[in-house]
């Protein structure tokens, strides 16, 4: 039988491995991590693995990959890392904890906590900077008073989520802010916080040069586990493997044509009008996979090939001369924006290796 194409390869040891090293290096100081499973669809095999690595958590941002997780018979503590209030009763029921900073919507996590007996865990998410989510520090007290009025809810920590969106990076300014309001939140309401989780991938080089963590006892990771990278530089982490996920595509046609399209040019099918150079003649390939499967700009050919530009359907390629015959595979190294697309799109096939 012919390997099924496109597939992503997925080694599920290396990302066990990851979560070993990243695991190690976090506990060192004290520092629990929640595995992040949103950018593989909750996938189960690779959430085992995370956990298999060390991980005490496994966070994703949607109910629904938590239920496919505990479906598949996952046994962790599951986080939502993103609290809509229209699903309140499914995340009641399906996650352990949720991050949250409206009260509208800890209310209605409360009515149905309350309906289901059970006591919903949330951790409290604090802006300091990056304007994604986030309560304002200086109304947190007013907060908390607020949410100790519902009793199936219960406070576990606090939490902040920085170079997502602004860009900011964790520095000691902002870690110092989260600790002092555990510090604050503490010693106003008499809560045990055992969770303050003080961000994400991002947090790799201020973890490595901080003197003090101060209170600051957990991350979430996502990118580095699975792509063995830090976000804000994307730099690879020593030890960790960079290349657990490879897209392996198919070329459909091979042939010498020129680089210059010939006839009117007019508007192309996303509506942009494309200008070329014109480089003579040369070997193109077209691989089957386009913009509805995979993110082109998150795409780099692990061979000597230059990405041309994509259709819905088409990659087009200049072979550079490569021998590339009607049927071959083509391997491509992804960053996270590709393999989002890739582990999303029902036509690109997962393939688990063990090793
Ligand atoms: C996605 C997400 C993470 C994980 O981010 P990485 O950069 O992949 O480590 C952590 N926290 C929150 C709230 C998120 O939404």
């Amino acid at each position: 039988m012919k390997a099924l194409m496109p597939r992503i390869e997925i080694s599920l040891s290396q990302i066990r491995d990851n979560a070993r090293i990243l695991s190690k290096l976090y506990e060192q100081k004290g520092i629990s991590l929640m595995g992040v499973s949103k950018a593989v669809l909750g996938n189960p095999l690779i959430a085992q693995a995370m956990i298999q690595g060390g991980v005490k958590f496994i966070a994703d941002s949607r109910i629904e990959n938590i239920q496919r997780m505990k479906t598949a018979g996952i046994k962790t503590r599951f986080v939502l890392l993103r609290t809509p209030l229209s699903q309140a009763e499914s995340i009641v029921k399906n996650a352990d904890i949720s991050l949250n900073t409206e009260i509208e919507t800890i209310k209605a996590l409360a009515h149905y906590a309350h309906l289901h007996n059970r006591i919903h865990e949330i951790i409290l998410m604090a802006e300091l900077g990056d304007l994604r989510e986030g309560i304002l520090p200086h109304n947190f007290s007013e907060f908390i008073k607020k949410v100790l009025s519902f009793s199936p809810i219960k406070i576990i920590g606090i939490g902040c989520n920085l170079a997502c969106y602004g860009g900011i990076k964790p520095d000691s300014d902002n870690m110092g802010q989260l600790s002092t309001l555990a510090k604050a939140i503490t010693k106003e309401f008499q809560i045990d916080l055992e969770i303050i989780s003080g961000g994400n991938s991002a947090n790799y080089q201020w973890y490595q040069s901080t003197k003090t963590l101060d209170h600051i006892n957990n991350l979430r990771l996502g990118e580095s586990i699975l792509l063995g990278r830090e976000t804000l530089y994307r730099m690879a982490i020593p030890e960790l493997h960079t290349q657990a996920f490879q897209l392996v595509t198919e070329v459909i046609e091979s042939k010498d044509k020129p680089s210059l399209p010939y006839g009117k040019i007019c508007q192309n099918a996303f509506g942009d009008f494309p200008i070329f150079d014109d480089r003579g003649i040369h070997r193109r390939i077209i691989i089957a996979l386009g913009r509805q499967d995979i993110l082109v700009s998150g795409l780099t050919p692990l061979t000597d090939l230059k990405i041309l530009g994509a259709s819905s359907d088409h990659l087009i390629l200049d072979s550079n001369n490569n021998n590339l015959k009607v049927g071959s595979e083509v391997n491509f190294n992804l960053d996270y924006g590709g393999l989002l697309a890739a582990m999303t799109s029902p036509f690109i096939h997962k393939q688990f290796s063990y090793i």
